[in-house]
């Protein structure tokens, strides 16, 4: 028995508490070596301070961010990408394939108490799909972290351990592969090369799956919201468009492309070519077309509906290379063949297309008049328009891949990338992060009160930063920025940014948060919308959807509604989270950019998380896992206790010189207060 939990060791089959010279022991050791054992445990464990400890929880100096960092580093060097804060799980992209993700790892985290092993993003999925069994409860994994920081790889892993884990029986088999083929197809239509990561997600997603009462995932529902659009017709240098159009261009057979009018060369693309690299080492454009075309297919799409989202790719390309000339006040198209190729592909009128391309409907004395678009507004309309083509195809992909997934939400995968492009999503996700960090907090307090409650020990109110006071900033009726911004785009005549700017400070001027915007390029993006109104297209082909030209004007309260509901959503379940780190910013493998992770550190409040964790105590064990562990370290409770559990432990701890604030007993659980207090026990057990 012994030398079984040794060996365990430097698998990483370990607990929470590090020894004094390595990372852990094994949970239930007794450690009663022989000289031989002992040796090989020193060797294998001489290292507490070279691996650093894998619970936040237990850094002595809590509030200092620098034993923070320290730690991220340590464990980092020894590859050891992840570390919890309590139950939350930190993890840092190693830029590199660890040996850490094979069916043997699976195994070993399958049913296993979460702290028994070493901190693992399968411990998470498990401990989910645990609860969700054993409790009844929904659950929910948040994957936060920015562009390149390793959400989407989190949100495979799990998918992949829930497809290898949970029981299978044929019909289930189908759902598996749906809901893992649905990956290639979100990331042709919804991911894109970024100067940060090859293959960065543009848009927020939740991903549930729904698992039958014996455990078998059985049904899945996707989410997504606040897609990128504005990559559809703008890339920075450097940049791709989404990758959907370059695998069509370079994969996509003669014929297709033949029918589609387009030829195999994504410098003829106004839409492509804009951040000038159509090519990137590390994607194969060609071989991923194969991919995504057969996973289509797995999903359910039809052929017709195949055909039907080719044609709307292709129209976005189309419409990039609509030219416009004529005077400068009466724009007039000058590339007949595009608007061809437009119309026929998404089944409108050429005279209602080139009217919406070339004109704003106004109301003029209680009537409706058609104005004609200067070249600038011009461009923008036929901007907006392949952007919102765009984005109602992205939804209806979404839909559609739900539809194939038939069941509803279970377990939650939410990813959020921080980094886009115009200042208005910047402001949104900005505050999306902001109300993920206030319900966050509010979750954790809630629960470590809960957990209290249970057990019978008084909450001490922890002193954290309320960040309410921003998102009202944000959203409050009347008076937030939203619904001041929306006041602006839906003033007749003379809104502007400066308008915009005027009444924001009258309004929220005074806030001790209000840090002044950038608002010409902030309200921008609304201002050159606002005359293009309503334009509503009827396509003849089924893929029909009614495009609202004038969604920007509403957009931000659009999102606040969207958001309200993912609120709604977490709050209704039980949440794991999942906070990913970026190591540097050039993708390389074992290089710690300190600046960059302490920046990322900060974003993700993690210091303010360990500090509400460890407001009240650091470490809680349940009586029965505490004696077994430490029972040999007191002649009353050795070698067996049989009395009250709870009575056993009060013996082991007086015996061990506990003074009474240094911990509480509760109803089923001991609670310490220090980690000095239990790394004093480990070392006991060591050195015994
Ligand atoms: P995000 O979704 O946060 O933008 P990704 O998950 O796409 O970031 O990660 C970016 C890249 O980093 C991946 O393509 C992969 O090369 C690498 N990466 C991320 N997580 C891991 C991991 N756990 N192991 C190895 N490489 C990883």
């Amino acid at each position: 028995m012994m030398e079984l939990k040794i060996q365990l060791i430097p698998t990483g089959e370990i607990i929470l508490s590090p020894g004094k010279n390595g990372e852990n022991h094994c949970h239930n050791c007794k450690v009663v070596a022989s000289d031989g054992v002992r040796a090989m445990m020193e060797s294998a464990l001489t290292a507490r301070d070279r691996v650093g400890v894998q619970d936040f929880v237990l850094l002595e100096n809590y509030t200092s961010e620098a034993a923070f960092i320290e730690n991220l580093r340590k464990r980092f060097k020894e590859n050891l990408i992840y570390t919890y804060i309590g139950s939350v799980l930190v993890s840092v992209n190693p830029y590199k394939d660890l040996e850490i993700y094979t069916k043997n790892h699976m195994e070993r985290y399958r049913g296993v108490n979460f702290y028994e092993v070493s901190p693992h993003i399968y411990a998470v999925a498990d401990n989910s799909y645990r609860s969700m069994r054993t409790e009844g409860k929904d659950q929910c994994i948040l994957i936060s972290g920015e562009s390149g920081a390793g959400k989407t790889e989190a949100s495979k892993k799990i998918l992949q351990y829930y497809a290898v884990t949970c029981p299978a029986s044929e019909q289930v088999q189908t759902v598996k592969d749906r809901l893992l083929q649905s990956n290639p197809v979100l990331e042709a239509f919804g991911n894109a090369k970024t100067l940060r990561n090859d293959n960065s997600s543009r848009f927020g997603k939740y991903m549930d799956i729904q698992f039958d009462f014996k455990g078998a995932p059985v049904g899945g529902h996707i989410i997504n919201y606040l897609l990128e659009k504005s990559r559809v017709v703008h890339q920075n240098h450097g940049e791709r468009n989404f990758h959907i159009f370059y695998q069509l261009i370079e994969g996509g057979e003669e014929d297709l492309l033949r029918h589609l009018g387009l030829e195999r060369n994504p410098q003829q693309y106004q839409y492509l070519i804009k951040g000038n690299c159509p090519k990137v080492s590390s994607i194969n454009d060609r071989s991923d077309w194969k991919v995504v075309r057969k996973a289509l297919t797995v999903i359910g799409f039809s052929e017709n509906e195949v055909e039907e989202l080719l044609n709307i790719i292709a129209s976005v390309l189309h419409l990039g290379n609509v030219q416009y000339g004529g005077e400068d006040s009466n724009a007039c198209i000058t590339s007949d063949i595009q608007i061809k190729y437009l119309a026929r592909l998404l089944g409108v009128n050429v005279s209602v297309l080139t009217e919406a391309l070339t004109h704003k409907k106004i109301i003029a004395k209680g009537e409706e008049l058609m104005s004609p678009l200067n070249l600038e507004q011009a461009s923008s309309a036929r901007d907006a328009l392949a952007k919102a083509v765009y984005g109602r195809t992205f939804t209806w992909l979404v839909n559609k891949i739900n539809a194939s997934l038939t069941y509803t939400v279970y377990t939650l995968i939410h990813t959020v990338d921080n980094v886009f492009s115009s200042p208005f999503e910047q402001f949104c996700i900005n505050y999306c992060n902001e109300k993920l960090q206030q319900l966050f907090i509010e979750l954790t307090l809630k629960s470590e009160q809960d957990e209290y409650e249970a057990e019978g020990i008084t909450w001490e109110p922890v002193q954290y930063f309320n960040n309410k006071i921003i998102c009202d900033l944000v959203e409050e009726k009347f008076k937030g920025i939203i619904s001041i911004l929306d006041e602006e785009c839906l003033r007749p005549g003379d809104a502007s940014d400066l308008t915009f700017l005027e009444k924001l400070e009258d309004t929220v001027g005074g806030h001790a948060h209000f840090v002044t915007l950038q608002a010409s390029v902030f309200f921008a993006p609304f201002a050159t919308q606002r005359p293009l109104a309503f334009i509503s297209l009827s396509p003849a082909n089924h893929l029909s959807f009614i495009i609202f030209l004038c969604l920007p004007l509403q957009a931000a309260t659009q999102f606040k509604a969207s958001l309200a509901k993912l609120m709604e959503i977490l709050m209704s379940k039980e949440p794991s989270y999942v906070r990913c780190i970026k190591p540097n910013d050039s993708k390389q493998s074992g290089r710690f950019d300190e600046v960059l992770i302490r920046h990322q550190v900060k974003y993700l409040g993690l210091m303010e998380n360990l500090r509400v964790r460890r407001a009240g105590f650091a470490y809680r064990r349940r009586y029965e896992v505490f004696l077994q562990r430490y029972k040999s370290l007191c002649p009353g409770t050795w070698p067996n206790w049989d009395g009250k559990l709870s009575d056993g432990v009060s013996t082991l701890v007086k015996h061990l010189g506990y003074k009474p604030e240094e911990y509480k007993m509760g109803r089923s659980k001991i609670f310490i207060r220090f980690p000095k207090t239990l790394f004093a026990t480990e070392d006991a057990l060591e050195t015994r």
